[in-house]
């Protein structure tokens, strides 16, 4: 099958029960095994069409399951940080982001035994408000990072930044590589395509479409949740809490379930006729004339 330039395959390791009980429910709840069987899914799909991809695995998983950290190193594939508690950038102080992603690079050093180069925010909570994270990101000794959203977005998201993977120099001048998560301009509109839920929602053909369309250009830079595969009933607990919520947080926590099931043979066809790589990679071979 004919194929196209190469584009970023990225998975934040973050179990979905547990942020959806502290970020919805305000209940801190701890990471559940589910996020190594359905990280498990995501290795065994990436060695059935032998691609290596990027894992941005978040400390407290790191934490509970090493050996899932230790399996994402030996199957080739490269290890990334995503926070330790899952923290937005606004809803930290400076201090308390160094910690963070120093503690979680670290973790994730010592249990695999691989230097760490990348780190995506949770929530892609780097903004034009929240840039400082930018000097953290590169002074906790990350050489590129992957947490901007080039969309002008309620809950994220920073318009018209540059979109291809290029060098930044950060507000307190220190360098690093950024590589935004995929856009298309759609009636002069920036709409994510290549991830979460838009990966979810979107039928197969107009993420094929897009994907097209941002690859005549520069890679694409792909994301996805393990939970996003997960279509086996939560557990009593977190229905106990969602029967409390308002009828408006129930619809929103409802509607993430939409097309779960179609996210596996997505991924599955995209795999198949497209090539992907790690991060890192792509970061080490890119164009300096990319747009
Ligand atoms: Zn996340």
């Amino acid at each position: 099958m004919d194929k196209k330039p190469k584009s970023v395959f990225t998975v934040d390791v973050e179990d979905g029960i547990s942020i959806a009980m502290r970020d919805a429910f305000s209940v801190n709840s701890p990471q559940t095994s589910r996020v190594v069987s359905l990280t498990n899914r995501i290795l065994e799909l990436l060695a059935e069409h032998q691609v290596k991809g990027t894992f941005f695995v978040l400390g407290q998983v790191a934490e509970k399951f090493p050996n899932l950290v230790k399996k994402i190193a030996t199957e080739g594939h490269e290890l990334g940080v995503h926070g330790y508690n899952h923290l937005q950038f606004h809803k930290m102080t400076p201090e308390q982001a160094f910690q963070e992603l120093s503690s979680a690079k670290k973790l994730i050093e010592d249990i695999s035994g691989l230097e760490v180069f990348g780190h995506r925010a949770p929530a892609f909570s780097i903004s034009p408000d929240t840039q400082w994270g930018l000097d953290v990101i590169a002074e906790v000794g990350f050489t590129y990072d992957s947490s901007i959203m080039p969309i002008n977005g309620i809950r994220y998201g920073w318009a018209g930044f540059r979109k291809g993977i290029h060098s930044i120099i950060t507000p307190s001048g220190k360098e690093l590589i950024e590589i935004p998560l995929s856009t298309v301009n759609i009636l002069g509109k920036e709409i994510p395509v290549c991830g979460g839920g838009y990966l979810r929602l979107f039928p197969y053909w107009v993420t094929k479409m897009a994907l097209e369309k941002i690859q005549e250009e520069r890679p694409v830079a792909l994301y996805l949740h393990p939970y996003e595969l997960d279509t086996e009933k939560y557990p009593d607990y977190y229905f106990e809490q969602l029967k409390k919520a308002t009828l408006l947080k129930r619809y929103k926590m409802k509607s993430m379930w939409i097309n779960r099931k179609s996210v596996y043979p997505k991924l599955s066809k995209l795999l198949q006729r497209y090539e992907f790589d790690t991060a890192f990679n792509l970061v080490r071979c890119r164009s300096p004339i990319e747009k």
